[in-house]
């Protein structure tokens, strides 16, 4: 079992920072197709003000860096996108002091608490053509693995929610199924946000907000992995 001390979820944001500024340019031209270019650059702004944030609450516990981090993203970060990852990392940092603990099983929850949020602020529904198309598959991966694996009768201590056990490997498996989900969105058209009006031209192409989505996810999962 990993469990996610205060420091690690700062190296985690610190992944995000650099895995999004690798990525700005080519979300950059991806939002230009039917948005207003602005998802790279915003989302590496919510991020490093999200990771400074995290490290002037490192003190406060690996809860109270997701929930300053989100409060910091919201703030600085893109419109759209800026507003829903600040109020899902912060749901996932509530999440996490309600379970007392942040590891590979009460983090499942804490990503369910924050695409809750998420779904909540934003109000869009599958296959609107937006973050949580990826999302969606992410989570659903995640909790139909890890309640597979607590129902199996292995050698592996009983797992999932709440449980002792989910395999760091299954959030790559997530990660995944997220990537895969996130390209297919290629096949719709937006019917909210900025791109609604655009959605002849954004038609062909993945939303710019799940394919960062799929690329922060895989990035840390891998980390979970190391
Ligand atoms: P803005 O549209 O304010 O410029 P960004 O370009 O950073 O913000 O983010 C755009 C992304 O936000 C879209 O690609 C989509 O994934 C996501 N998005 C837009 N509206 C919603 C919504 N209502 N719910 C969830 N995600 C949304
Ligand atoms: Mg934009
Ligand atoms: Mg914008």
């Amino acid at each position: 079992e990993l469990v996610a001390a205060a420091n690690d979820v700062v190296a985690g944001l610190e992944l995000v920072c650099a895995t999004l500024a690798e990525h700005e340019e080519a979300l950059a031209r991806l939002d230009a197709v039917a948005g207003d270019g602005d998802h790279g650059s915003g989302m590496v702004r919510g991020a490093r003000a999200a990771l400074a944030a995290g490290i002037a609450a490192e003190h406060q516990g690996a809860d109270a860096v997701l929930v300053a981090a989100g409060r910091a993203w919201a703030e600085y970060g893109a419109g759209t996108s800026g507003a829903l990852w600040g109020a899902g990392l912060e749901a996932a940092g509530l999440a996490a002091n309600t379970a007392g603990t942040l590891n590979t099983s009460t983090g499942v929850q804490a990503v369910g608490a924050a695409v809750a949020a998420i779904e909540e602020l934003g109000g869009a529904r599958p296959g609107d053509k937006t973050m949580l198309d990826a999302m969606h598959p992410f989570i659903t991966t995640l909790t139909t693995s890890s309640t597979t694996e607590s129902d199996r009768p292995a050698a592996e201590p009983a797992g999932g929610l709440g449980g002792e056990s989910v395999r760091p490997a299954v959030w790559v498996e997530a990660a995944a199924a997220a990537g895969v989900a996130a390209a297919a969105t290629a096949g719709l058209k937006p019917r909210v946000g900025r791109a609604r009006p655009l959605a002849e031209k954004s038609f062909g192409h993945p939303d710019p907000g799940a394919t960062s989505f799929a690329i922060v996810a895989m990035a840390v999962a891998q980390h979970l992995m190391e």
